[in-house]
Parts: C-alpha cells; structure tokens; sequence
C-alpha cells in the first residue's frame, strides 16, 4: 500500500480585513475547511476560478502560512504546531514550484549558487560534493550540467522552469506543491514541462499537489481532482470519475467551458455573474447565487461533501445529476424539482 504524504483535515484560512479604527475587523474566509490525503506518487489537482482559495491552500500546505483551523500531517509529522527542531525537517519535505520561473530565481546567481544553495544550508555536504548533485539534478531535468555556470537570464522560459524544478528537487522533498507551474510557457514547452513532472514523480514518487485553472492540464497530469469555489470543496474524487460525468453543477460549468474537455454528451451552463465576495458569502450553498439549479433549500442550508458514485460532492442535488444528468439550460431556472413529475432530467445529444 501507498504511503500517505500530506494529509490535511478541515484546513481554514481566515484573515481579518481592518474596517477603520471604530470598527471590527470583518473576517474574509480565504479556505473554508478542506481536507484531502495524498500518497506517494499522485498528483491532487486543486482547480476553480481566481479567488475560490486554491492559491491559500497551496501556501498552508507548502508551509508558508499557518492554518487559522485544522490539523496537517507532513510526512507523519503534525505541521501547524511543530517543534522548532522538526520544522528544519519538513521544510525540507515540502517544496513550491512558482508560475514565474523567472521571478523565482535570483538573477545576480548562477544556477550552480541556486542549486546548492539548499544543501549548504541543510547539510554537511563538501563544496566539490555540492556541485556535483547539482549538476546531476540538471542532467536529470533535461539541462546539461555545464548550465550550472549560467545566469537566469540565459535561458528561455521553459529552461528557467526546469531549473525551478531541479532547486525544489535539491533538498529531497516527498510532496512538490506547484502553483500554476505552466501556465505562463508556451503551449508546446507546456507538454514538455508536465512530461516532466510525470517523469520525476515516477523516479522519486513524488507527491504533487497541483493548483491550476487549466483543465487540460489537470486532465494530463491529475489523478485525484479538489475542485474549489469561493474557499469551499464542490465536489472531489478521482479525476477519471469526475472528468467523465461531474455531479456538481459547478464542475459541469467549468468542464463545459473547456473545449474538448470530458463527454461529448454535455450541455452548457453558463455561468452568470461574478465570483461573490469571500466578506459576504451566499447563506446556504455558496453557489447558489450563480447555480442555474437553486431551490430554495439551497438559500438556506449549506450541503456538506457527501459521497457520491465514488467522489465527495457538496450539492442538495447530486443524486438527482446521477441519476439523471443536467436539466437543459433553457429549462433550468425554478423548474427543477428533483423527484417531480415536472422536472425534466436529460442530457443533450
Ligand atoms: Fe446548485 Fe443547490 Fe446544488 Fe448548490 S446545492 S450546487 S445551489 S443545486
């Protein structure tokens, strides 16, 4: 069986936005209570609009930011309240790789001084040691190890990526959390970039917690999907199950807004409207006030994640989409009564 990596329950991130000096502060819920498990060698994608919360995650789980709520085991050590001694070591079990390649890495040092930089700190390795694993690490991410005497600025977007990857490899991590790791690479460096990561992970069964808004490239890369919506879980499970036919409306949106992405059988949602504001939430379903579906339950009551035809979806309604697919757009608004003679539950051909 798989070791689990990273295991986090019910992780919260509040923060308070001062409102002027009489009063309050208000709360802005950036997460709200996500918990996931991920084991060696799988990669959890973590995907919704900007804003929904997945970048806060990533940073809590990356160790960056403290958790308000919630409990986060590491490598099988708790990582909110750490002893100072241990910390040294899970800081070594996590790494980040950045969207910008270039903004991550110190243009004044040489690839060899990013490199090693992480095991002068973290071991008891000589310098010719040091040099050595370094331009190892850059064989093995596809550079040639005399890059190791460059500057950043010598290498094309793709390049300065792969060296990104190489300086968190360097410490021998168990988890890589990338935040939106190709998104700014071209489409053709993209694929070589994500072959990569597969590659890696296979080598070193690396976990991999991967935020992107790219479903073409959580579809390439995932095994597990998290999909987020204003700091909330919608619906989670393998990405198998939930790419072929999603349960929650949100995900059905964004999958439908994908061209080529999942079933050929999918009609369209259109989302309406902004992302709410994280100060001033919807009551009840947080989609509801975007959620062509919306009953009057869904006003009052938040659905929790519930399991589902294998996966977690938190929707009033998924088993009404289970059984019957996504009403049509046309007929959706104040016409879906699950379990009614009048609703109309088919999928377009
Ligand atoms: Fe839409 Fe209601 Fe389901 Fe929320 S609970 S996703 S508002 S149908």
């Amino acid at each position: 069986m798989s070791r689990i990596v990273v295991e986090a329950k019910n992780l919260r991130k509040v923060y308070p936005i001062r409102r002027g000096i009489f009063r309050e502060p208000a709360q802005l819920q950036a997460v709200g209570g996500v918990s996931f498990a991920l084991e060696e060698g799988r990669t959890l994608a973590v995907v919704g609009e900007s804003g929904c919360g997945k970048s806060t995650l990533a940073r809590m789980v990356a160790l960056i930011e403290k958790p308000t709520e919630g409990t986060l085991v590491l490598d099988g050590s708790d990582a909110v309240d750490t002893p100072s001694a241990d910390r040294r070591r899970l800081r070594q079990a996590v790494q980040m790789v950045f969207q910008n390649p270039y903004g991550s890495l110190n243009p004044r040092k040489k690839i060899s001084a990013v490199l090693e930089a992480p095991l002068a700190i973290n071991t008891n390795l000589k310098p010719a040691e040091r040099a050595e694993r370094a331009r190892a690490m850059l064989a093995q991410v596809g550079l040639r190890p005399e890059h190791a005497d460059r500057y950043p600025h010598m290498f094309s977007g793709g390049q300065r990526q792969r060296i990104a990857i190489a300086r968190a490899l360097m410490p021998g991590p168990k988890l890589l959390v990338a935040d939106e790791p190709v998104s700014a690479l071209d489409v053709s460096i993209q694929a070589q970039v994500l072959n990569l990561l597969s590659d890696l992970q296979q080598e070193f069964k690396l976990a991999y917690l991967f935020i992107s808004h790219d479903l073409a490239v959580v579809r390439h890369i995932a095994h597990d999907v998290l999909v987020m919506y204003l700091g909330h879980v919608m619906e989670q499970g393998p990405r198998a199950k939930i790419f072929a036919r999603p349960l929650h409306p949100y995900t059905h949106a964004l999958l439908a807004s994908t061209p080529g992405i999942g079933p050929r059988t999918r009609q369209r949602i259109v989302l309406q409207g902004e992302l709410p504001s994280p100060l001033h939430p919807p009551a009840g379903c947080v989609f509801s006030s975007r959620c062509p579906y919306a009953q009057e339950i869904c006003h009052r009551d938040r659905p929790l994640p519930r399991a589902v035809d294998e996966r977690l979806v938190a929707c009033h309604f998924a088993d009404d989409f289970l059984a019957g697919g996504f009403p049509e757009e046309a007929t959706a608004h104040n016409a879906f009564l699950p379990g009614s003679a009048g609703t109309t539950l088919k999928e377009s051909p």
